[in-house]
């Protein structure tokens, strides 16, 4: 467990009046007095288990979703503690969960996805009305990160709209941040084609959906494995879905990679 991540917990004890002694990032056993003090967590478990297991508990409490109380750092787990820090450490917000109550917002006027005829009847054709969108700051393919990408081809209709969202994530963010947290890494707009065992049209065709970072949001994965479901990515996707922008991911936690301008 990293140096920080006890000093964390101390703190966290510390601050329920448990006595852990000096928060100095060392599990000693003043510390490990005050775990044991926690209740509901195993005896016999080592000290490193019921510290994991005493920040499984916080995130609990703090309606951060962590799945079993086990003392083990997966995934979720390393998930949750950084969704904790934020609320705990920076009195910040928990990331929103339940789509729900996501933003409904639709400035633009997009289109529903379902039934396809909408989407006909608002985009045209697939493959046509393209144009290009001037991208306020440079990509990188995503599938070959040497690749600078300064402009894409996508529907006329979204262009100005996926304009000002990328504008306004380069001004949020700034450059060194987008790159860090690799909102540059895109992974294509139109393609047309058919979905997997379907007749319908992928959202691609018309180039009204944006790929980003597929690599680390794969088609599969869930927000305990999809970086962008991560609370440094809260503020990204709330300036898409501010221009009425659908992310697959927060509706319904899979293709993280993934946004369109289409409603659900
Ligand atoms: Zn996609």
């Amino acid at each position: 467990m990293k140096k920080e991540t006890i000093r964390f917990v101390q703190a966290q004890l510390n601050a329920r009046g448990l006595d852990a002694g000096p928060e100095d990032g060392i599990l000693g056993q003043r510390s490990l007095d005050s775990l044991n003090r926690v209740e509901g967590i195993p005896a016999d478990w080592s000290k490193t288990r019921k510290a994991v297991a005493f920040i499984q508990k916080l995130a609990k409490e703090n309606d951060i979703e962590t799945g079993e109380t086990d003392g083990y750092w997966g995934p979720q787990t390393s998930f949750a503690f950084e969704a904790l820090v934020q609320v705990l450490v920076e009195g910040r917000e928990p990331e929103i969960w339940r789509p729900e109550d996501l933003p409904d917002e639709n400035p633009n006027g997009w289109p529903k996805q379902t039934p396809q005829e909408s989407l006909f009847r608002f985009y045209g054709e697939v493959g046509e009305n393209q144009a290009a969108v001037e991208l306020p700051y440079p990509h990188k393919l995503a599938w070959n990160k040497t690749t600078v990408v300064n402009r894409f081809q996508c529907h006329e209709r979204v262009r100005d709209s996926l304009q000002r969202v990328l504008s306004r994530v380069r001004d949020h963010y700034g450059i060194e941040e987008v790159q860090r947290l690799r909102l540059d890494l895109w992974g294509g707009c139109l393609n047309v084609r058919k979905m997997r065992a379907g007749t319908k049209y992928s959202l691609h065709s018309w180039g009204i959906a944006v790929d980003y970072d597929p690599e680390r949001n794969k088609l599969k994965w869930g927000r305990n494995r999809a970086h962008f479901a991560r609370p440094d990515y809260d503020m990204w996707w709330r300036l898409w879905e501010e221009e009425g922008w659908v992310s697959l991911g927060r509706h319904r936690n899979f293709d993280w990679m993934h946004v369109q301008a289409a409603k659900l």
